[in-house]
């Protein structure tokens, strides 16, 4: 049973409007939504940040996983804040013992703009990252996913997010046909669109699961899968040309 956003206060949730996405059609939508929700209630992973909405934490732990298996992160995420509980500590330590710390992630520039991030976070926000979509994404080191992911797990709101899961649920759900690298677009536009109003934080964290432990990048379970009614690519194939789309994730 995943740990949800249903502690936050009502007061705390900044909803954005519903976003449209072309060709969408609103049964379709609106029954992924409830299978999603459904699928996570029952699958979704126990995870660390998954009990907090701190700012820093959640952006500690989405940096890490931006190219490493939750596995290998969960003792380094520890690690790491046990070191450096916050914006201010990790500020002030010198880059080099923030890249020992994160050894053997490896990625090192990682470490290197998770240091800058705290420094900028210090200098002009007082120590709190901005919740801002455009503010977010003027720091060096975070980009639209990243920004995504704070908003909805620090903040949240029913911002989109576009991982490597994430795509290709929504390509083999929705598109089926052409490589995803070529159709960001529109997976951004269908990942905002599916958000269910107030429920950015689940289905997002549903979203990143059902990828990782359902809809997987070689072997999917499609005979267990809720979405399999209306899913484009169901049954998958392993030998099809679009299996050989890369298509891995955390
Ligand atoms: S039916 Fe198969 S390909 Fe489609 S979403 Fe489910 S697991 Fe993925």
């Amino acid at each position: 049973m995943p740990t949800t956003s249903g502690s936050r206060t009502s007061s705390q949730s900044k909803k954005t409007r519903a976003k449209k996405a072309p060709g969408l059609v609103p049964s379709q939508k609106r029954r992924f939504q409830v299978r999603l929700l459904k699928w996570y209630e029952k699958h979704g992973r126990d995870l660390p940040w998954r009990k907090t909405s701190d700012p820093y934490h959640i952006l500690i732990s989405e940096v890490m996983l931006q190219q490493t298996q939750v596995d290998r992160v969960i003792p380094k995420y520890h690690e790491f804040l046990g070191r450096y509980p916050s914006f201010e500590e990790l500020a002030d330590a010198p880059v080099s013992d923030v890249k020992k710390t994160w050894y053997p992630l490896g990625y090192n520039i990682r470490p290197e703009r998770l240091h800058s991030i705290a420094c900028e976070t210090v200098e002009r926000y007082g120590g709190h990252l901005p919740s801002d979509a455009d503010e977010l994404l003027s720091f060096k080191g975070i980009g639209r996913y990243t920004a995504g992911a704070i908003r909805s797990f620090a903040f949240n709101e029913d911002a989109p997010i576009l991982d490597t899961n994430v795509i290709r649920v929504l390509h083999r759900v929705f598109m089926a046909k052409g490589d995803p690298k070529t159709q960001k677009a529109r997976l951004w536009q269908l990942s905002e669109a599916l958000i269910p109003s107030g429920k950015g934080y689940d289905f997002n964290q549903a979203m990143m699961d059902f990828g990782a432990t359902c809809c997987t990048a070689r072997n999917p379970s499609c005979r267990q899968c809720p979405m399999k009614s209306f899913c484009k690519t169901y049954p998958f194939d392993q030998k099809s040309p679009r299996a050989a789309v890369r298509h891995e994730g955390r």
